[in-house]
């Protein structure tokens, strides 16, 4: 009998290389040494990296000649590819789908505003958590990005942002978690990656970390292990009803982890680190916007997180074949009412990107040809 062909099989993935970013300073001067140059030459290749967002080791030039190949082959190898660059909005949002060295695709946002700019990075390519309103939730999970892939998605919008992409040169003050994936279902990774992008040059790219903005659907022990960690980023929880009974379809985890326990993790993390957490509501019409479910949020975070708490609400984004959609203008404007009448802050998310399904939970990284919107690439 013969085998069957292999045609069949998925395309195999292959694990991306280390990368400069992947390591923390001890172990860059480590593979410095490795090399047999010394360990000051980890410093110097950082600074670029971290500190000029430079990748082209070519350009190093208070590197010795011969050593800038050798040096950018070891630890600076192309991560990340542009395949195709989208801008909305006017050119203030721009979308970038890449591909990984094994063909891996995942997408990251650049949004520009008056104060700040802020990029959307993917931790995952797909996601594991299946959440039925969102649109990377539909093809489940490829694999777990690496620090590195991670790390070169900031460092690169840090790079266009300086560079002019958003009109002028702008520095990136923001980064929030809420690309693809689940980003505490690769925790250690992700959690290197904050390092990386919270401390100082040369070690990191030194963006505060209380402008780093993790979002999860609510994994209690990650959350928890997250409060250990001594970072001072911000800790946004994907809620979106107050009640199990809802919850368990909207954000199938629940199951796992019920609202009460999320909640308590959310206020250890709150308490630890002083900073409010944001809690996620998409609005969806007929679904969750209900004016008891708007008093139930409200008295609910009133008392389990009191004033360490901040909801965000984001009118759903429709995403292709869904019977969802996002409530009317009158119902949203009650449901904040109702939630702020209970004392917890309460805002409505801008939404940008929707021409080139770049707002949040519309990132699936297809292939985008027919979108709307200006190619920059
Ligand atoms: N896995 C993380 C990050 C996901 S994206 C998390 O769930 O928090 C960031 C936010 O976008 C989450 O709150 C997510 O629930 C929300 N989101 C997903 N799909 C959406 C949609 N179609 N419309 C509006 N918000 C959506």
């Amino acid at each position: 009998m013969s085998s069957l062909p292999l045609v069949f099989d998925e395309p195999k993935r292959v694990k991306p290389p280390r990368h400069l970013a992947d390591l923390d300073s001890a172990a860059r001067r480590a593979a410095v040494a490795e090399l047999g140059l010394p360990a000051y030459r980890a410093d110097q290749l950082s600074r670029h990296y971290f500190g000029r967002l430079q990748t082209d080791a070519a350009e190093m030039t208070d590197l010795p000649e011969a050593m800038r190949a050798q040096l950018g082959a070891a630890l600076l190898p192309p991560l990340v590819t542009p395949v195709r660059e989208l801008s909305c909005d006017d050119g203030t949002t721009r979308k970038t789908l890449w591909k990984a060295m094994d063909g891996t695709r995942a997408e990251t946002v650049l949004m520009g505003y008056p104060d700040r700019a802020t990029v959307c990075v993917s931790s995952q390519a797909g996601c594991g958590m299946a959440c039925p309103f969102c649109a990377t939730g539909q093809g489940g999970l490829q694999r777990n990005l690496s620090t590195g892939e991670i790390v070169e998605q900031v460092r690169a919008a840090a790079a266009a942002a300086r560079d002019g992409a958003l009109g002028g040169p702008r520095r990136l003050s923001n980064v929030v978690f809420m690309g693809m994936g689940e980003p505490l279902a690769n925790y250690k990774r992700v959690v290197d990656a904050l390092r990386r992008i919270t401390e100082p040059v040369p070690s990191g790219l030194g963006i505060a970390a209380r402008s780093v903005t993790v979002s999860t659907v609510g994994l209690v022990p990650a959350i928890e292990r997250l409060t250990g960690e001594g970072l001072q980023v911000t800790l946004a929880v994907s809620l979106h009803t107050p009640d199990d009974e809802l919850r368990n379809t909207l954000v199938p985890v629940n199951t796992r982890w019920p609202v009460a326990q999320v909640l308590g993790a959310a206020r250890g993390y709150a308490e630890r680190t002083g900073r409010r957490v944001s809690i996620e509501y998409a609005l969806i019409r007929g679904v969750n916007d209900q004016p008891w479910r708007a008093d139930l949020l409200g008295r609910l975070l009133r008392t389990e997180l009191g004033q360490l708490v901040h909801v965000n609400l984001i009118p759903l984004n429709p995403t292709p074949g869904s019977e969802w959609d996002a409530s009317p203008l009158p119902v949203q404007e009650e449901f904040v009412a109702r939630v702020r009448a209970a004392g917890v802050a309460c805002t409505v998310r801008d939404t940008r990107g929707r021409e080139i399904a770049a707002t949040c939970g519309q990132l699936a990284a297809e292939d985008v040809a027919g979108t709307n919107g200006t190619f920059v690439r």
